[in-house]
This record gives C-alpha cells, structure tokens and sequence, in this order.
C-alpha cells in the first residue's frame, strides 16, 4: 500500500553509514532507517551476534524465559533504575503497554474514572488507534473514528496550559524530551523538571516516549537523562534493536506488580534473535567513551552545519540534529537523495539521525553533499 511518499531506489547492500542501490550506487546515509541502524548498517559484532542467535534458538514464546531476554532485561533495569520491562516489536506497542499499565495502576489504587492521560501538543507516539489519540496533533486525528477517548493536550513548554489541563481525572502525562516527528523541538530543562514535580505531588505519573531520542541518541543513554527527571514508565523502540524490530516498556518500583498474567502479551515480544541484536547495541553504546563520542560528533556536525550560507538555525542534541533552512526542506531532501544523501524531514525542518558511530570522515561528506545540494536550489 502507499502509506509512505517512496523515493524511486531500492537499497541492497550497507556498511557503516554508506548504502548502496541495486546499481551499486553510494549513498550516505544520515537518517538511519529513521534512527533504527545505531550502529550503522550490517555492524560485524552486531551480524555476529544476531545470525549465532538465529542458529541456535530463534523463537520461543513468552511462557519460556531465554537467556537473551533476560539479559537484555536486566541490563536495561540497571542502567536506568526502572524495575521491570515488557518487550513488543514497535514503538507505539511500547506505547500502548505503557498508557495500559498507568490506567490499570490509576484504577487499581483510585477506582474507575480516573483514566485521562495528557500528552502535549505537536506530539507523536504511533500510529494504531489509541496512539494516534495520544498524538497531539489534529492531522492524524481524522478519518479512522470513533478513536480511543482519554487523551487531552497541553501546549508544550508552557506550564500553565499543563497545570490548567490536569482534573482529578488525570492518571499521566506522556512526553517526549524532543519531539522528533514534531520538527527536533527540545523541550526545556525548567519547564520539565516542574512538570515532572507537578506530577509527583499529585501521584500523576510521568510517561517518558524514549521511542526516538533513546538509546544513545541524544548523547545519553535515554534522553531524560538529560533532564533533571525520574520517570515512572520509560518506552524505547527504534534503535534498540539495531535494525531489528523491538519495543519495550519499562517501570518504576512503584509500578512493578500492575501488571500480572494475562493483563498484558506479544507472540513475537522479547524474540531472542531480536534481543541479541538489542543486547549488542546496549552493550556498545551504553559506554562513558561511545556517549562522549556521540556529543562529540554532534558538536562536530552541527558546527560544520552552521558554516552552510543557506542553514539559518540548527536544533540538536547528541546526533539528532534539526536543521533549518532557507528554502523548502521536503523539496532539498528529495534532492539530497538524487546527490547520494540519504536524509529525513521532520515538520519544516531536514532532520539527520545518523548512525552513532558515524565516522568524521563520513559527517564531512554527507555534508559536503548537503551543501552542494542547497546551492543547487537557489
Ligand atoms: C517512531 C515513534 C513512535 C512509533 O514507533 P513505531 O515503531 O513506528 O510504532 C512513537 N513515538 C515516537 C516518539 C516515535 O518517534
């Protein structure tokens, strides 16, 4: 079905940044699979780990436990002192277990009634009905109704409209630190740190969507931890698993029995093919060194982006990087790909997700391709 505008390549063949299409043309590659490849494509100790999964157990189902679930679980539980996680394949799975557990937690200590979730305006959380509701914006609340109730918006960056929308209905607010699809808006250091205080005071709980700026992206591990805040469910998905398909919720102590048999199950959850490709990537880029080296590259992008005559503004943490141009940045990034450059849009803004070990060398020419690109739509 067309549900994507397509651009007319077909990709083959990849390594580190680099792809190549069925003509063995190169591209470089600064959107990731929309930030799924963190290691770049076809990672050797990544292809390692994930075909000796596949030779010597592929699937089981969630009645069993597997070594690589498991691992994985834990080493997500202690790096970021959540309790307990529950794995599905997408992000906005991720996100539907989470909206699940805050309601069933709320219901459990409250009663019924007390079920609306807050998420912010200029949002994105997913696509299947209830995360579309959850989206804060009106575009994607169209044609597929009746769409699941309970959500309600507040602007975002702006505490007043946060406070005024909270009733005694509410059980949660969900965020995203940067609102990625929403065009790479950073959201403020002070202005989530009160809403993250606001909450707690009122047993609200805090829904961190870590789905795009998880992961290392943002030169963390996830991204709130740049903030000053303790999240009570964290969601992840695209890049945890290096390229294979892998979402996980996880939650606080506070919330770590809500959920018991049968309250909750994925078929394909916690696949330990999967998981090892997410064990790989955890292990290599939940370092000190891999995560100053992702800031470090940022800095280096962003200050060769800012160089360009037809950037006006760069928005950027780790290597999510939103650029600001003069001129339509759907039209430059439909050209970038005819230049060799793989790259992303996000609202009015190109948007680069690179692989986190994108090396200097390959940040130089994906930007000298952009620069040319740009000259060329004068
Ligand atoms: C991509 C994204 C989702 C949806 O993830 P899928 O894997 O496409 O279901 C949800 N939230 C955020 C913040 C995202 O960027």
């Amino acid at each position: 079905m067309h549900t994507y505008g397509r651009y007319d390549v077909a990709l083959k063949s990849g390594k580190g940044a680099a792809a190549y299409d069925e003509n063995g043309r190169k591209y470089i590659d600064v959107s990731s699979g929309i930030g799924v490849n963190s290691l770049g494509y076809s990672d050797d100790g990544w292809v390692k780990a994930v075909s000796e999964q596949a030779a010597k157990i592929q699937h089981i189902s969630n009645y069993f436990y597997s070594e690589q679930s498991s691992n994985l679980a834990q080493k997500l539980c202690e790096l970021t002192g959540l309790s307990k996680v529950c794995f599905g394949n997408s992000g906005a799975e991720a996100n539907e277990c989470a909206i699940k557990i805050a309601r069933k937690y709320s219901f459990d200590k409250y009663g019924e009634g007390r079920n609306e979730i807050i998420t912010l305006k200029n949002s994105f959380h997913g696509r299947t009905v209830t995360t579309l509701s959850a989206t804060g914006q009106d575009v994607f609340h169209n044609y597929f109704f009746p769409f699941t109730g309970g959500f309600k918006y507040a602007e975002a960056g702006n505490i007043d409209s946060l406070k005024n929308t909270v009733s005694d209905k509410t059980c949660a607010v969900m965020l995203e630190v940067i609102q990625g699809e929403g065009g790479v808006i950073i959201l403020d250091k002070d202005y989530v740190s009160e809403l993250a205080d606001f909450c707690r005071e009122r047993d609200i709980l805090l829904i961190a969507d870590e789905v795009q700026t998880g992961i290392g992206r943002t030169g963390k591990l996830f991204g709130y931890q740049n903030y000053n805040i303790s999240p009570d469910l964290v969601t992840s998905a695209k890049g945890l698993g290096g390229g294979l398909p892998i979402g996980v919720c996880m939650c606080s102590e506070k919330l770590a029995d809500v959920m018991g048999p049968s309250s909750h199950g994925s078929t394909f959850g916690a696949n330990p093919v999967v998981c090892a490709g997410a064990n790989y990537v955890i292990d290599t880029v939940s370092g000190e060194k891999f995560l100053n080296a992702v800031n470090a590259k940022g800095e280096y992008l962003e200050a060769k982006l800012r160089k360009l005559d037809k950037v006006k503004n760069v928005r950027r943490m780790g290597l999510m990087v939103g650029i600001e141009i003069d001129g339509d940045a759907h039209e430059a990034a439909g050209k970038c790909v005819e230049n060799g450059l793989l790259i992303i849009t996000a609202k009015d803004v190109l948007r680069m997700l690179p692989p986190l070990n994108i090396t200097e060398e390959e940040i130089d020419e994906a930007v000298e391709i952009l620069d040319k690109t740009l000259k060329e739509t004068e």
